[in-house]
C-alpha cells in the first residue's frame, strides 16, 4: 500500500458531502462492533439511524439490542441463527430475503441517515440475494444516507462499488488460542 492511501483526508481541496457505502469485512473480530460505533456516533448527532441484523435469531436480545431499545434506536434481527450446521436452509434464506425487503424499503424511504446491514454479506456470498440487485438499490439510495454492510466474504462486486472498505484481519483471537467462547458485553 502506498503512503498516500494511508494518509488522512487532506484539509485542503473540495469537500464532497455524500452518504457513503461502507463495508466491514474480513476474518478478524470487530466488523459489527465498528458499525455499532458509527451508529452510536451518529445517534449522538441526532441523526436517524437503524440497524437490520441478518441471520441472527429473530427477537435476539444482544447487548446492542438492549442498548438500542434504551436509546430509542431501531434494531431488529430476523433469522434462525444460521451456521454451517443449519439443516433447514429454505427458512434461513426466506428470512434473509424478508429482512432484505424490509431493509430495502427503509433505504428507499429517505427517512434515515445511517443504516447498518449487519452480516448482510452472507446472503450475497451464498447466492440467496443477488449482489447485482443489492448494488442497484444502493445506486438509488438517498444521496446523504450512509450504509454500512458487515460480514465475512464480501463479494468482489460489492467491494468494487463501495466507497469505504475495511478488512479486519485476525492476529490473535481468544477462541483460537485459548478456547474462550463469546462473552457478554464484549461480543454480544
Ligand atoms: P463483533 O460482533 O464482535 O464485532 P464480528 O462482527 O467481526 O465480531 P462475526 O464474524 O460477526 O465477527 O462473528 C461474531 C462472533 O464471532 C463474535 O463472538 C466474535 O468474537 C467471534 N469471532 C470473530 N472473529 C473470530 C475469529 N477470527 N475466530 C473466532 N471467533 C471469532
Ligand atoms: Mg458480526
Amino acid at each position: 500500500m502506498t503512503q498516500e492511501t494511508t494518509e488522512h483526508q487532506p484539509v485542503k481541496g473540495p469537500r464532497i458531502k455524500k452518504g457513503l457505502v461502507c463495508v466491514n469485512t474480513g476474518n478478524g473480530k470487530g466488523k459489527t462492533t465498528a458499525a455499532l460505533g458509527v451508529l452510536f456516533r451518529a445517534w449522538g448527532r441526532d441523526m436517524k439511524v437503524q440497524m437490520f441484523q441478518f441471520l441472527k435469531h429473530t427477537g435476539s436480545q444482544f447487548g446492542e439490542t438492549r442498548a438500542a431499545k434504551k436509546l430509542g434506536i431501531g434494531m431488529t434481527a430476523m433469522g434462525d441463527g444460521f451456521t454451517w450446521r443449519t439443516k433447514n436452509m429454505d427458512e434461513t434464506q426466506d428470512l434473509a430475503r424478508a429482512q432484505w425487503e424490509i431493509a430495502k424499503a427503509a433505504i428507499l424511504s429517505d427517512e434515515y441517515e445511517v443504516i447498518i446491514l449487519d452480516e448482510f454479506t452472507y446472503p450475497m456470498h451464498y447466492g440467496w440475494i443477488s449482489v447485482n440487485d443489492v448494488i442497484e438499490v444502493l445506486r438509488q439510495k438517498p444521496h446523504m444516507l450512509h450504509i454500512i454492510i458487515t460480514g465475512r466474504h464480501a463479494p468482489d462486486e460489492l467491494i468494487e462499488f463501495a466507497d469505504l472498505v475495511t478488512e479486519m484481519r485476525e492476529i490473535k483471537h481468544p477462541y483460537r488460542e485459548q478456547g474462550i467462547k463469546a462473552q457478554p458485553g464484549l461480543e454480544f
